[in-house]
């Protein structure tokens, strides 16, 4: 039975330059990757140095023909369903009924947003509205923006934000939970805030013209940010005894390896924020300079 020097499960941005890291270190290596990226919802992703505007799709078929030009790398379609230990390291099954056996994990399988209950937000996600100021920030600069987001959240946004556009509004949809003094700081910067329920975003084709309360009240917006929560894409890190840190994301020593030897994360899963392919990229190159480093020691 074939065991791989390293599994990388999860092939975005991270996992595809850990195997691009692998197969030029000659390693036999398996790239499993069920194609759902956090960031498949937009058209263009920006800030990677060379790829500036790039779509998600073309990133990934780009980095897959590259990674794949190497003959130690495999590409398997698939997700990992389960993993568990083995005296030489680890076997993995998939949900094609696949078992993989390999002495080496890294896992790349990034994050899921859940966005807020507000009625069409999905049609507006990804295409005028945004998580990431430095991801899409420049391209709705000085447009009028809502933030959509409440407490501590709304105003760390709204304070951000305001680098790329002073015409800003604040909806909590609900009780905003902001302190007197972020109140007066947003309102000396006439930042107003709406706590009425939300009745729905309106737009057409993805971009957002206003925001339409309850009350009746129509607001005129063209874009905005919103605070979303995020949870691993995948749970295999629990299953495998990873521990994680105070923000959810899996800890890893400076080489990327996880409080489990052998298993080493990369990209979202070990940084939950601030998170960009660029960094996601770089610290999957570190996790497989780990894993080479690793399996040199065992063998030299
Ligand atoms: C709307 C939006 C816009 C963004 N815009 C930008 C931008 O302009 N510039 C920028 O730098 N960043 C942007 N980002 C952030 C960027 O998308 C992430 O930082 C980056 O994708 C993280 O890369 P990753 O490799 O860690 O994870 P991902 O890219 O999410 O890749 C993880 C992969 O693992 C797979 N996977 C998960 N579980 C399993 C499993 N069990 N088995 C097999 N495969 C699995 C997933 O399907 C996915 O293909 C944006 C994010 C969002 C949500």
């Amino acid at each position: 039975m074939k065991q791989y020097d390293c599994t990388i499960i999860g092939g975005g941005p991270a996992g595809l330059n850990a195997a691009l890291v692998l197969g030029r270190a000659r390693r036999n290596i398996l790239l499993v990757d069920e194609g759902k990226p956090r960031n498949r919802v937009t058209h263009h992703s920006h800030g990677y140095l060379t790829r500036d505007g790039i779509s998600p799709q073309e990133f990934r078929s780009i980095a897959q023909k590259e990674v794949l030009q190497y003959p130690t790398v495999q590409h398997l379609p698939d997700q990992v369903i389960s993993s568990q230990a083995t005296e030489d390291g680890f076997r993995l099954e998939t949900a094609k009924g696949g078992s993989i056996f390999t002495k080496k994990i890294i896992l790349s399988t990034g994050l899921t947003g859940n966005l807020p209950s507000i009625q069409n937000i999905e049609h507006f996600y990804g295409k005028s509205l945004f998580v990431c100021p430095f991801c899409d920030g420049w391209e709705l600069s000085d447009r009028p923006l809502v933030i959509l987001a409440k407490g501590q959240h709304a105003f760390h946004l709204a304070k951000m934000v305001y680098n790329w556009s002073r015409d800003l509004v604040i909806c909590s949809n609900g009780d905003p939970e902001l302190s007197e003094a972020q109140l007066s700081i947003l309102s000396n910067r006439n930042i107003p805030v709406y706590g009425q329920p939300i009745k729905e975003l309106r737009g057409l084709d993805g971009e957002l013209s206003s925001v339409e309360f309850t009350d009746g009240q129509l607001l005129k917006r063209t874009g905005g940010f919103v605070d979303i929560s995020w949870t691993h894409a995948s749970t295999l890190h629990l299953s495998l005894g990873c521990e994680t840190d105070d923000t959810g994301a899996v800890r890893t020593d400076a080489s990327g390896q996880t409080t489990v030897p052998g298993i080493f994360a990369a990209g979202d899963t070990a940084l939950f924020s601030p998170s960009q392919l660029i960094i996601a990229a770089g610290e999957g190159s570190k996790a497989a300079m780990g894993v080479v480093k690793d399996l040199v020691d065992e063998e030299f």
